[in-house]
């Protein structure tokens, strides 16, 4: 893997892809700014070296067009605040203003390019954009996992432009690796938990993780499709009745790879999908007519605690309850403990894709695993087994 490790960047002028699509309250401040602090250490390294930085993002959905509300100067001042240094801002991408301001910019200096979807080229992995943002600096670096699935001007097409001189970023290298610890080179055993609502959006990534783990957890809604493929009575339960004997198929494998699997044996079942329904505790297999399950129950927890308190590699996708409901959070939020438990013991704990990053920050437990992932999409694509464009464009 090519890091900007392996590189010297004095008197080197850097065009650095970052993923700076940031959340913004309606005044378009900076909501939460964990996306631009990801790529402080990776600045850092090429400025200390010598070099200068050109910043380039994308914000929104602004299709093509130049719209003031998906202007990335607005997160300018909070880009220069959590990089701790002066950043300089212009107008646009490609073009004269583009060309003069990154012509001016000296070693140590940082410049911010204006949102690269306001051209259209940009989505469309045009390859005269991407020459034309190419011809502003001597080196590529992509540091925007989160975009990494697309192949974008900026993030893929770019690199060919760059054949000696394109580098993975800091933190994209640390969630590539991060992904390869579980994948790959985990220390055994490698436990992966899936929750979530279907089974249908997690198929690709049971099958792909198989052949690397060595207990699967399944919880979640995603859970009854397989109580109720094993003979089970699951009531109101979310179930997807198309996807029955695919669920008996996945067991199958898991068994031909020796995998252990583990459902829940209980659940929190309730009257109606709302926090203040009525709610009481049952055996997965006989859950009553008109009752749905919400949550793992309390012997599921413990079993789930115990593999992982056993475990020396974790993937955690997906919440197993309704966490959004307060009544319905405490599988999750055992679960999280249980994982952060491990991570004391030293396992190394990757949480990654959608609702299980969301659940981490909303609880507090970003500190007490050892990863979490910033790309969604990204890294439910990479635990797909498919090849990034964006990570294919730099090792090609
Ligand atoms: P996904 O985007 O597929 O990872 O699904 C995440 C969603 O699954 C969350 O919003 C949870 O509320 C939901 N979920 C978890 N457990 C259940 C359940 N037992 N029944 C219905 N939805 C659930």
């Amino acid at each position: 893997m090519k890091t900007i490790n392996d590189f010297n960047f004095k008197d080197k002028k850097a065009l650095v892809r970052v993923d700076f699509n940031v959340p913004q309250d309606d005044q378009l401040k900076v909501a939460d700014n964990t996306r631009i602090s990801a790529v402080k250490p990776t600045v850092d390294k090429i400025l200390n070296d010598g070099g200068s930085v050109i910043l380039m993002a994308h914000l929104g959905r602004p299709k093509g067009e130049a719209k003031d509300e998906f202007s990335l100067k607005h997160i300018t001042g909070e880009v220069s605040q959590v990089l701790g240094r002066e950043v300089k801002f212009v107008e646009d991408s490609i073009g004269e203003k583009a060309v003069q301001a990154a012509s001016e910019i000296k070693p140590g200096e940082i410049l911010l390019l204006e949102n690269l979807r306001f051209h259209n080229e940009e989505e469309k992995g045009d390859r005269d954009f991407a020459q034309k943002l190419s011809q502003l600096a001597d080196a590529y670096v992509n540091d925007a996992f989160g975009t990494a699935h697309r192949a974008h001007a900026s993030t893929a097409v770019i690199a060919e432009f760059f054949p000696s001189t394109k580098f993975f970023g800091l933190s994209m290298t640390d969630e590539l690796k991060a992904i390869d610890k579980v994948l790959k080179s985990g220390e055994k055993p490698v436990t992966a938990i899936l929750g979530g609502s279907k089974v249908s959006t997690k198929i690709t990534i049971i099958e792909n993780i198989l052949p690397a783990v060595d207990n699967l957890i399944i919880g979640g809604g995603m859970a009854f499709t397989f109580i109720k493929a094993l003979g089970g009575k699951v009531g109101n339960s979310l179930i997807e009745e198309d996807k029955l004997s695919l669920a008996l198929e996945i067991l199958g494998k898991a068994k031909e790879h020796k995998v252990k699997v583990y459902l829940p044996s209980d659940v929190i079942i309730a009257e109606s999908f709302s926090n203040d329904a009525e709610r009481q505790e049952s055996d997965i297999y006989t859950i009553p007519e008109g009752w749905m399950g919400l949550d793992a129950g309390p012997k599921s927890r413990d079993q789930f605690n115990d593999v992982l308190l056993n475990s020396r590699t974790i993937l955690w996708n997906g919440p197993i309850g309704v966490f959004e409901m307060s009544n319905f959070a405490a599988g999750t939020i055992a679960l999280g403990d249980s994982i952060a438990e491990a991570t004391k013991l030293g396992a190394f704990s990757l949480v990654g894709g959608g609702d299980s990053v969301a659940f981490v920050k909303q609880f507090g437990y970003e500190d007490r695993v050892s990863y979490v992932s910033t790309g969604g999409g990204a890294m439910l694509e990479s635990l797909e087994g498919l090849e990034l464009p964006g990570v294919a464009a730099i090792n090609k």
